[in-house]
């Protein structure tokens, strides 16, 4: 049965995009298993829309009517808080997510406030830019912010929807890569997305082989990991920055960060100005998603596909 809702009256700043395409990130797996601890049912999932502007709230002037536009994870801030006006909208703390206590993306059509809205550079697919809208950017901004160059050795770990795609920027951006997967038969293609070296991560001699020699390693795993191993892979000075989320908290040894003036981090999606940026970039330089189409109704197909770590590499639903 198709669930439907009123959205009810268009708001003065809001954009109501018709949906065409819609990444399955594995976020929405997080909330369907309300892992987080703040679901609530009924809700649809979906933060990785692309699709046109069906209609525009009286005093929007960013888009306008038939633009082809993307919306990702976060569909409104408070717009005036210091991270909001400093446009790290991102670490706004009243900031409101696209599929969280609303309705997102698996979906005929969604709304959000026009600042989080992105047009679409011409020259980027549908399918496989709506992974970047969420996807992309959380492995982006990261790469970016930590200042990866090409005299940086960067590591990539799970070779999954974000995974697969900060390949492709850390290669874009210079770096020699070093991809770590739980999947052998992803080497090839890792290989051809920018993956200068390939290591087993089930193999842990694999991994001790690779110990202190990277600068950057970016965790996509949404498991729970040995962290204490990764760590060991870094230089002097290096970092370990989460974007996935593993289910219990992460435990390391000190020893291993304070010898080594190592560090740890995180981050969370993008600001719109970081989401602009990523796109001309990912257009300029064609990173692209892999993408596995289903149509919107098969939901569930994709998702189960996705749970199995089947999918490669990112599942996109199409209406
Ligand atoms: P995904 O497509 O399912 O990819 C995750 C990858 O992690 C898998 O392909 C697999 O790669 C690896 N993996 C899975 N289970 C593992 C295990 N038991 N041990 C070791 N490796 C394992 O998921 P995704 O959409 O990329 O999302 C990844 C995580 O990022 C999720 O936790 C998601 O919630 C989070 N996320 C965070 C942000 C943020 O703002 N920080 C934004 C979006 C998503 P291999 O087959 O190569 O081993
Ligand atoms: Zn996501």
């Amino acid at each position: 049965m198709p669930f439907k809702y009123d959205p009810g009256e268009l708001g003065l700043h809001e954009v109501e995009i018709a949906i065409t395409h819609c990444g399955v990130c594995h976020s929405d797996l997080h909330l369907i298993a309300n892992d987080w601890g703040n679901s609530q049912y009924p809700f649809i999932p979906g933060h990785e829309v692309v699709g046109t502007v069906a209609a525009v709230g009286s005093e929007v002037r960013s888009v306008t009517t038939g633009q082809r536009v993307g919306l990702g994870w976060q569909s409104n801030s408070c717009g005036i808080c210091e991270w909001c006006t400093r446009g790290m909208e991102n670490l706004c703390l009243e900031a409101e997510a696209t599929c969280v206590h609303r309705h997102g993306g698996y979906a005929d059509r969604v709304r959000a406030n026009e600042r989080f809205v992105i047009p679409i550079p011409d020259a980027l697919d549908s399918v496989q830019t709506a992974p970047l809208l969420c996807a992309g950017i959380t492995v982006y901004n990261p790469l970016r912010a930590h200042g990866i160059n090409p005299t940086s050795r960067v590591g990539i770990l799970g070779i999954g929807g974000l995974g697969h795609l900060a390949i492709q920027f850390a290669h874009v951006f210079g770096a020699d890569v070093t991809a770590f997967s739980t999947s052998p038969a992803k080497e090839e293609e890792a290989r051809s997305l920018g993956a200068d070296h390939f290591v087993n991560s089930l193999e842990s001699k694999a991994i001790k082989e690779v110990s202190g020699s990277l600068d950057f390693v970016l965790s996509t795993i949404n498991a729970d990991q040995d962290w204490s191993v990764y760590l060991q892979t870094l230089r002097p000075t290096g970092t370990l920055c989460f974007v996935g989320i593993p289910p219990s908290p992460v435990s390391l040894n000190a020893f291993t960060l304070i010898s080594g003036l190592r560090s740890i981090s995180g981050s969370p999606i993008g600001s719109p100005h970081q989401l602009k940026e990523m796109l001309d970039v990912a257009a300029r330089h064609g990173v692209k998603a892999t993408t596995e189409l289903f149509p919107m109704a098969q939901a569930n197909a994709a998702i189960d596909k996705v749970k199995k770590n089947k999918v490669r590499y990112r599942a996109v639903l199409a209406n």
